[in-house]
Formats: C-alpha cells, structure tokens, sequence
C-alpha cells in the first residue's frame, strides 16, 4: 500500500456537509384545523433537523471527522442547534449566525390522516457563495463534500464548482427535487436519489438505462439500494428490521454511504455499511435520535 493511502487510511476521514439546519417543530393532533377554526392538539416537540445538519451528525456518529457549512439565525433556536452539533462532535467553525434572521424551521403537523410540512428557509435562505468561499480551505482539505437541495441553488452551483476544480469528490442528494443543470450532476462522484426524486430529475435514455446511471444509488426504501454495475442495476437489500420510524432514513443511508467511500470502501460495501446504519435509524424513533454510532455497526 502507498504511503499516501496508509495515512488516509489511518486518519478519521474528513467529510464536509454544505447545508440546511432546522428545528422540526413537530404537533401532533387528532385534529387539523382548517381556515380560521382553533383545534387542540396532542402534543409538540422540537427536533433537530434539516438534511444537510442530519447528515453531518450522522455522519459524526459514524466515526468521520465532519465540518459543516450555514447558517443558523440569532435566535434561540440557532443557539441550541449549533451546541446539538457540538455535542456530536461536528465541527462549526463554518456555521454562521445570520443577524436579524430566523432559524430555519419545519412546522410539521403529524395526524391520523396525513402529514403536513410548512418548511421556512430562514438562514438557510442566506447561505450565498461569500459565505461557502469564505470557507472553501475546509472544502479543499475533504475527503469527501455531501451537498443536499436545501439552500441557494446558486451556492450549491459554486460549491460544486469548487470541488470540482480541488478535485475534492462531490456526493449530491438531490433532495428535496429541485432542477438542476446536467454539468453539477456530471461534475460528481455519486448521486443519491431515492425513487421519487430519480424518477423525476432523470431521464432513460434510449438504451433504457437512466441518465448519470454510473454515479446513481438509488435508495428504495424497505427494498434497500441500488447501484448500476456493467449496465445493470443490482438492488442490495437492507438488514429486515422492525420499522418504527423511518424519518431521517435517507439521511442515515446518504452519511454512512459517504463515511464508507471516504474510507476507502468500494461501491458495494459502502452501500452495504450505509444499509445497516439506515435500517438502525428506522428501527428507533425521530431523525438524529435515531441515528447510530459506529460501535453499533462494528
Ligand atoms: P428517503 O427517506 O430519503 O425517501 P428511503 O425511504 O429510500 O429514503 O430510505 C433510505 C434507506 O433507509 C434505504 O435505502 C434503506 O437502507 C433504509 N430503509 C428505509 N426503509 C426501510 C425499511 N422499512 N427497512 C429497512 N431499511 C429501510
């Protein structure tokens, strides 16, 4: 083994998210109220959330040496979200406190019938390219950068930009579906779909095979994962596990899947590993509280 690679193989890998931080502003009620009607519902929590601030945790907790890029707002909520990242080991010296704006949140409404989400940006809306450029040294020093679909589109296109000319590898989640040009997606290492935002983003082409078909992992759910090998796509089934709640399972398989690469995993272990860490987020319940640690994962 090379020098080089026994040093990379000795160290923590060094992951970088840029990203989204929410408080999950979580109501649960029997009743959901409808235009000027006042119900009372069951109970509330605050949860941390946000893609990009889930997968860094996760990550973390995987054993990664993890930086995060954003932003939270002055107020109490952003407070508390960046001690929740340092209580998880995640480094925050790329993590803004914007003046004068909020936290970004998700108000979710969880009833028998259905869900609701009302996300607002807040923060994560001012997450421009001054702000990402002013960390790009944490960029270039990465082994891996994990980006997501919850701020600027416009930083997300610098950010890439940047890996690019590092030749730091770029994992996009493209997630929530959002456009994005065909260059960003050529420019990365992997793209990491589920079935819902594939189906959407990507086309067939003619020979039935989807667009960027050699950088997809598809995550399907209780089906597990996918990858494409020789032209085929190959379906890894995950751990059968006792669903309990399957928020942040995506997020789980997106940090494991990218501790895994950084590591110097191939394709098939990395998603293996990303698997088994998922099915133990979705065997326990809410987002980061379930996600687990490397121990448990052996
Ligand atoms: P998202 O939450 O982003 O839609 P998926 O539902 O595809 O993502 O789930 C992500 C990963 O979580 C899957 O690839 C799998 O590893 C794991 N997972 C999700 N649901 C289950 C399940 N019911 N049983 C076992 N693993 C699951």
């Amino acid at each position: 083994m090379c020098w080089h690679l026994m040093v990379r193989r000795m160290r923590k890998p060094k992951i970088t998210i840029v990203g989204s931080i929410n408080m999950d502003l979580v109501t649960i009620t029997d009743e959901v109220a409808k235009q000027g009607e006042t119900v009372h519902g069951e109970d509330f929590r605050t949860l941390f959330g946000g893609k990009g601030a889930n997968q860094a945790v996760a990550a973390a907790r995987l054993g990664a040496d993890v930086s995060m890029i954003g932003k939270v707002g002055d107020d109490a909520f952003g407070s508390r979200m960046i001690e929740n990242f340092e209580a998880n080991g995640v480094d925050t010296k790329g993590v803004g406190m914007e003046e004068d704006t909020p936290s970004g949140i998700a108000n979710i409404i969880v009833s028998d019938k259905d869900n609701r989400i009302i996300i607002v940006a807040g923060a994560n809306g001012k997450v421009d390219r001054t702000h990402v450029e002013h960390f790009s040294e944490i960029i270039k020093e990465s082994d891996i950068v994990l980006v997501q679909f919850e701020i600027p589109m416009e930083t997300l296109r610098y950010t890439i930009n940047i890996c690019k000319k590092e030749d730091v590898p770029v994992i996009i989640n493209p997630a929530p579906v959002t456009a994005l040009e065909g260059e960003y997606f050529k420019a990365a290492a992997y793209i990491t779909p589920n079935e819902h935002e594939r189906a959407s983003l990507f086309k067939m082409r003619e020979d039935g095979l989807p667009e960027y078909y050699d950088k997809l992992i598809t995550t399907q759910g209780a089906q597990g994962a996918s990858y494409f090998k020789d032209g085929r796509e190959i379906v890894m089934p995950p751990k059968s596990v006792d669903v309990v709640d399957t928020t942040g399972a995506g997020d789980t398989f997106n940090a494991a899947f990218a501790v895994g690469i950084a590591e110097g995993k191939d394709i098939e272990d990395a998603i293996a590993f990303a698997n088994t860490a998922a099915g133990l987020a979705v065997g326990k319940i809410g987002a980061q509280s379930g996600m687990p640690y490397r121990a448990e994962i052996g």
